[in-house]
């Protein structure tokens, strides 16, 4: 079983478990996935970056939170347009890919790319920094 860190077009954020990572694409096609706070089926694996500035702080105050949301939304698109316009796209080898750049066996850039919530782990134990990028702006042609 594969875990992934998920989240909706809420930026709801859950887990999911599949059978294999090819799972996740034919089940969210399907419409199968609901996010289990607001039954949205427009879920999306989480992408995985290195630890970059702006990244969501966990266990904030739901007040604070909500009136901070705006200007978070906002740096966090920003984050995210920064990476996907200045790293490399590395998919499912993300894991693998940090690993070696960590350890200078390949060439020292900046990456984005999916991994699981194991492999997520198994980076930050051997002290590699990854963190999660903030979430796409849901696209209207997803919506159908
Ligand atoms: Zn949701």
């Amino acid at each position: 079983m594969i875990r992934y860190a998920l989240a909706c077009d809420q930026e709801h954020e859950f887990e999911g478990w599949f059978a294999a990572s090819a799972d996740f694409e034919t089940q969210s096609a399907r419409g199968l996935i609901e996010c289990p706070v607001c039954a949205s089926r427009i879920v999306r694996k989480q992408i995985m970056a290195p630890a970059v500035a702006g990244a969501k702080k966990r266990g904030a105050p739901a007040g604070a939170e909500s009136a901070k949301r705006a200007v978070m939304m906002e740096a966090m698109a920003r984050v995210r347009a920064h990476v996907e316009d200045t790293f490399d796209y590395v998919g499912d080898t993300f894991a693998r890919e940090a690993r070696a750049i960590h350890e200078g066996k390949s060439e020292d850039r900046g990456i984005y790319g999916e991994a699981t919530a194991a492999e997520v782990k198994g980076l930050v134990e051997d002290g590699v920094p990854v963190a999660a990028l903030p979430p796409e702006p849901p696209k209207k042609s997803d919506v159908n």
